[in-house]
Formats: structure tokens, sequence, C-alpha cells
């Protein structure tokens, strides 16, 4: 089978032998698998939080259970979350599941931008394997995790009644949180990014479209928010000079939601004092449980997350060089790998 792994240089595409699954494995044939920042970053030695197994968005059916596997039937859709909390730790119990020790163990192998990928015995066990509600696409069903780590991002603000938003950087993400931020109720939600197709698209699902590159978009954000700034700042793009611009966008006692990852080694480009004395909190929410996955596939199907529209690139495992080309160019909005 094909799968693309990470080279000594970037990625390689191999040919290797299908694996096969052991006692309480799952063997998935993947049909999708989103390409994420965190991918790039790890292929590029830039991210530490975990091991370099690329291809975690995945979507696939199941083509074999191991010995002892129950309730999954060979060919049916499923949605593999690719790490599983413990539920028993010191952070599982004090509610920092995404924390703990066991969480980032485990994962596909070889990966998810593979023809075929084993879900480990850990994962099964924990019920890390979801069913999407009948009619769901797997291209709808790959954009299942990064919709879980919005969810769960969304949960971990914890000021009251928030009114309006920013969000800085409208890739998938971005424009993920968009949709689920108007679901909930917000009432004003601004976008950020230098991308016009990605400035239309936030337009269209309800935010007030923001070019970056155009004057002083913290004078814009004051006008739109009765000179204050917004309640909460999403930090949606990895560059830190985002995480500056939305403290700079949030109003006094606001909150900034760090979501996108920054690179290994980044240091806050900001005046600290101007946190302190602002009171700016800033809130990080990393990755996402079981149970947020299952609230993305219901947002999912119910098209409150339009995960079709979003999709503007699709390649195959052996066009991952061009794939990963569109990424780096900024190029359209969310890039799936297909078999
Ligand atoms: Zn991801
Ligand atoms: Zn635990």
């Amino acid at each position: 089978m094909k799968s693309v792994l990470v080279g000594s240089e970037g990625f390689e595409v191999v040919e290797i032998e299908t694996p096969r699954p052991g006692p309480g494995e799952v063997l998935v044939r993947m049909l999708a698998c989103g390409l994420c920042g965190t991918d790039v970053e790890k292929l590029e030695g830039r991210y530490r939080g975990s091991k370099p197994v690329i291809g975690h968005e995945a979507a696939g059916i199941v083509e074999a259970v191991g010995e002892g596997v129950a309730g999954l039937e060979q060919g049916e859709l499923v949605v593999p979350h690719h790490h599983v909390n413990c539920g028993q730790c010191y952070y599982c119990l004090k509610d920092s599941p995404t924390m703990c020790p066991y969480y980032r163990e485990y994962n596909f192998t070889p990966g998810g931008f593979s023809e075929y990928f084993i879900v480990p015995r850990w994962i099964v066990e924990r019920g890390g394997i979801h069913k999407p509600p009948p009619g769901m696409s797997p291209i709808q069903a790959c954009l299942t995790e990064p919709t879980a780590c919005v969810i769960r991002a969304v949960k971990r603000i914890t000021a009251k009644n928030p009114e309006s938003y920013a969000v800085v950087g409208l890739g998938a993400v971005g424009l993920t949180f968009i949709q689920v931020l108007k679901w909930m109720g917000a009432k004003s939600i601004i976008g950020l990014d230098i991308n016009p197709t990605r400035l239309a698209v936030a337009e269209r699902y309800g935010a007030e479209a923001l070019n970056s590159t155009e004057g002083d978009v913290v004078e814009v954000v004051k006008d739109l928010t009765d000179g204050r700034g917004v309640d909460v700042a999403v930090v949606a793009a990895g560059p830190p000079q985002a995480l500056s611009t939305a403290i700079k966008l949030t109003r006094r006692g606001g909150q900034v939601l760090l979501f996108a990852v920054p690179p290994h080694g980044s240091t806050l480009p900001h005046d600290i004092s101007d946190l302190l004395v602002r009171e700016v909190s800033i809130i990080s929410s990393n990755a996402a449980t079981d149970q947020e996955m299952r609230e993305a596939l219901d947002l999912i199907s119910r098209k409150i997350v339009d995960a079709e529209g979003m999709v503007t690139h699709r390649y195959r495992i052996d066009e991952f060089g061009e794939a990963l080309k569109t990424f780096k160019k900024g190029a359209g909005i969310k890039i799936v790998i297909t078999p």
C-alpha cells in the first residue's frame, strides 16, 4: 500500500506492506484525511507536541477487525480519533483530559495519509472509533476532528455572555469558529485574514470580514464595538504576530483564545504589562475528547458546520507534494488527501 511518512527531509511517499490488525485493533481503509497545520509543522520538525506521525483527520471504512473487537462491521464508514485519554489519571480527573499522559501515547499506524492504517487497541477499547450518522460523506466526516477541537476551545471560554468576537486567521479552523460561534448565538464576529477568498467565505458564514493588510485593524475593530474591542479574540493562525494582534483587538477584561499552534520556540511579541493593565486573559485550547468528536459529527451532519463548503482541494496520496505546496501558498481553505 501507499503511505506518506515523515522522512529525514520532509515527507516521503513509500510503498509498504498493508498491516494486519492484531487483537483488539482495527484496520481502516482511508477514504479522506484532512491536511492540518500540525502535519506541516511535524514535517518541518517545528512541532514537538507529539510523535512525528502525520495524518490524523481521517475517515474511512472498516476493512478488518482484530480478535475480540465487537460492534464494528466490515465496510462501515468510521471516524477514528487518533488520541484518546485514560479517564482515570490526575489530569483526566482535574478536567484536563487532553493533557492525560496516555492521550498522545497512541496514534494511527503508520498514519492517516495511508491507504490503510491500524487503529490501536487503546483507542478501539475506549470508544475512539466513531460512526457518522447516515448520509454523511467521507469528506464531511474527515472534518470531525478539527471541528471537535474548535468545539472544545469554545467551551473553554469563561467570559460571561460574550457578544463580540474576533477570529484572527480564516483558514478552515477560523471559518469553523465563525460557524460554531454563530450557531451558539454570537451577535457579532469579525474575521481577519489577508486572503480575499477566505474573507468572502467568512462573510458568507455571517462574519464581518476585515482585510488585515488594509488600514489599522485595531481602530476598525474598536469602531465596530463601541470603542471597546471584542469580548473574545480567537487566534486561529500560527504566527506569533496573530496572538499579538488578537490581544490588541480584545477589550479591557476580555479573553484571548489561543488555538492555532505557534512554531516551537516562538515568544510573545507583545508588551506583557499591557495584559495586566488591561486585564486581558489568554486561554489556550489543545485538541479534543471523544465527547466533542460526537458533538462535531452532529454539527456537521446538521450542516451547521459546512464541511463540504470548506474543502477546496483534494489530492491523492501520490500528489502529496502538490498538496503541501498548495498549503504553503495559503491557497484555498481545506485540503483533503484521498487514496
Ligand atoms: Zn488537525
Ligand atoms: Zn488520563
